[in-house]
């Protein structure tokens, strides 16, 4: 009798750089690299606890296989070493039914609705690795991936490579593999964006954090190479007696990072911002006209059923119940998803101006 619309929108949205071709550094740089790692690990505990995660981290059995995975740069003019992570996100958006079970929480939700899109999920999907959210009107499915790898600097000399190893180890093993899901926070400005990023786990205050430490505690303060806004949060044993939030300035403009890597990475969030946002509208304006004539099959079915009722009552009167209840849900859905299209709408327009330099090319707000 009720015919349920359903939709689904897969799309790849975002990948952040490319991955290298996989090639690996020279034999011999891997031995040197291994016979300083097992030498400084054994003398502190907080690099082999590091150099663990990163071993787990690269799905390798040990630290002589991890290190295969390293790579020369291709282009390392302003860096001397580089984390490169491959983001991915799939998005599958679904309509929840009028008639679907009131009070459920968000776990028998999801076991509500699993069993009746599995079909239209790609076959070779992993559930278990789709993060729902629900919303009032649709839910959506969304998976991660997080693909990394390092490159390091050809020709440094061996105890800077391991100190910059030591240095992409903590974003490769400690930025946490989802993606941290920028809010839209509108007010945001590109300084503001890479304040905030760089004290995310694993970034860049956690990486010179453990970087600037393990440098003092080997081989003493003299050796470390750090503009002094940086150095002096260190004292001659290795010790850090600032806050993290502390080393956030200097990171920025002492070392560079705003003009280096954050400015362009805020216009690329920015993008992605515009894309889902696109993607969300485009799909609410479906599940918009797919209720409006949903409601007008309802009218109908009641019409024919009123004339019919008037002489079978009352044997079809609770269900005719039923069918005002859903014609009710069914403008409440309505009137919800007219807000969200406007309120996106605004959002996405506002992203999209936000976005000036346009990197990235943005769709339109408007939809196809
Ligand atoms: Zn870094």
């Amino acid at each position: 009798m009720i015919r349920f619309l359903r939709f689904l929108m897969p799309m790849l949205l975002v990948v952040f750089g490319g991955l290298h071709s996989g090639a690996s550094l020279d034999a011999g740089s891997e031995a040197l690299l291994e016979t300083q790692l097992e030498q400084a690990k054994s003398q502190d505990p907080e690099l082999a606890k590091l150099l663990a995660e990163a071993v787990r981290q690269s799905g390798k059995p040990n630290v002589h296989e991890f290190l295969t995975i390293l790579d020369w740069c291709a282009d390392s003019r302003d860096h001397a070493g580089l984390t490169q992570s491959q983001l991915s996100q799939v998005f599958y958006y679904f309509n929840r039914e009028l008639e679907e079970p009131s009070d459920l929480n968000s776990e028998q939700l999801q076991a509500y609705y699993l069993p009746k899109i599995e079909k239209n999920l790609p076959a070779n999907e992993n559930t278990k690795l789709l993060h729902w959210a629900f919303r009032p009107d649709f839910y959506v499915l969304t998976k991660f991936e997080n693909k990394r790898s390092i490159c390091l600097r050809k020709g440094m000399p061996s105890d800077l490579l391991l100190e910059f190893l030591v240095h992409e180890m903590v974003h490769y093993a400690r930025v946490p593999a989802e993606l941290s899901t920028f809010e839209t926070q509108l007010e945001l400005d590109p300084l503001a964006y890479s304040r905030r990023m760089i004290l995310q786990p694993g970034d860049e205050a956690d990486a010179y954090l453990f970087q600037y430490s393990f440098v003092v505690r080997h081989d003493g303060k003299k050796r470390l190479a750090a503009p002094i806004g940086v150095a002096r949060f260190w004292d001659e044993k290795g010790l850090f007696w600032g806050r993290r939030e502390d080393l956030v300035l200097p990171i920025l403009e002492d070392l560079g990072y705003f003009k280096k890597r954050f400015r362009d990475e805020y216009e690329r969030v920015l993008a992605r911002q515009v894309q889902t946002k696109a993607q969300v509208l485009n799909f609410a304006r479906q599940l918009l006209k797919a209720r409006q004539s949903e409601v007008t099959e309802f009218a109908d079915t009641l019409a024919k059923r009123s004339v019919f009722l008037n002489w079978v009552w009352p044997a079809y009167k609770k269900q005719t119940q039923s069918l005002e209840a859903l014609i009710a849900k069914n403008e409440k859905s309505q009137t919800s998803l007219q807000a969200l299209i406007r309120e996106d709408f605004k959002q996405c327009h506002d992203l999209r101006a936000l976005a000036r330099n346009q990197l990235v090319p943005l769709p339109s707000c408007e939809g196809p």
